[in-house]
């Protein structure tokens, strides 16, 4: 029947107050290569119109952010991007350096908008809400990306990395402080979103092994994923040599032999 959009609404609420049944199917509504809505739906649902003539292909699903309707992480970010005012920690997610999985994860973080057990329906075997990590305390966002016992310490160590202290505080803190102190573009603060994106994706996907697959990491392989990734990023980067460019390989043990020259001054 071609590629067919959607609007957001159930089948059900689409037709409730129409005079169709919950059963009926869409090929019942396509006459003659044409679409046979009736006119007062058409009125309730003026979306409808929009709606291609079937064509006689195949359905398929339809990734709308995507020019070619396929699937594509790259444009659903775009389209986040250009439906969303900037917000204080804008720059935070949007940095070049980042790897866009963890773009994504650390932008539903500072939202909020994870399942964490306090937001989802899930519970552990006994009924709790209790965190993966810990299993003390209830897991909220707050709690699993910067309280929690297991995650400090891998905290402290990152942060001694990046050389950027913060004191415990609570995370919505840590993200309003980080905002203001790594507005500015330069190399030093897109590693440290780089390293925060990454550690950020990291947490969540041993939180998510820990709940489903009941595979547990240590924090040493949770902290040496976190930095494997930062220095397999970095070394694709062409790097100019500078002062800081050579402090950042030796905190990161990347080879100096990676840095550029710095261009020649003109004749
Ligand atoms: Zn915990």
């Amino acid at each position: 029947m071609g590629r067919t959009p959607s609007f957001g609404r159930t089948p059900e609420g689409l037709i409730r107050g129409s005079p169709f049944s919950p059963n009926l199917k869409l090929s019942a509504l396509a006459v003659n290569g044409a679409w046979a809505f009736p006119k007062d739906l058409v009125d309730r649902f003026p979306e409808l119109a929009l709606i291609r003539p079937p064509n006689n292909s195949i359905d398929s699903l339809v990734w709308i952010p995507s020019p070619t309707g396929a699937y594509s992480l790259g444009h659903t970010i775009c389209r986040i991007d250009y439906y969303h005012l900037p917000r204080h920690w804008h720059h935070l997610i949007w940095n070049p350096l980042s790897v866009p999985r963890c773009k994504f994860t650390l932008w539903m973080v500072v939202q909020g908008r994870l399942s964490t057990m306090d937001r989802s329906r899930m519970r552990s075997v006994n009924g709790s809400r209790v965190c993966h990590f810990c299993e003390l305390v209830n897991e909220t966002h707050d709690h699993l990306f910067f309280a929690c016992n297991f995650i400090r310490p891998i905290w402290v160590h990152i942060q001694s990395i990046t050389r950027f202290h913060a004191p415990p505080s609570t995370w919505s803190d840590f993200v309003t402080r980080v905002s203001q102190q790594w507005a500015r573009r330069d190399l030093r603060n897109s590693v440290r979103k780089l390293v925060l994106s990454t550690f950020v994706n990291k947490i969540w996907m041993e939180r998510n092994s820990r709940a489903f697959t009941n595979q547990k990491n240590s924090q040493m392989i949770l902290l040496r994923q976190t930095t494997d990734l930062v220095r397999q990023k970095l070394l694709s980067q062409n790097l100019k040599d500078s002062p800081f460019a050579r402090r950042l390989a030796l905190d990161w043990e990347l080879p100096v032999s990676i840095l550029r020259p710095p261009a020649e001054p003109p004749d």
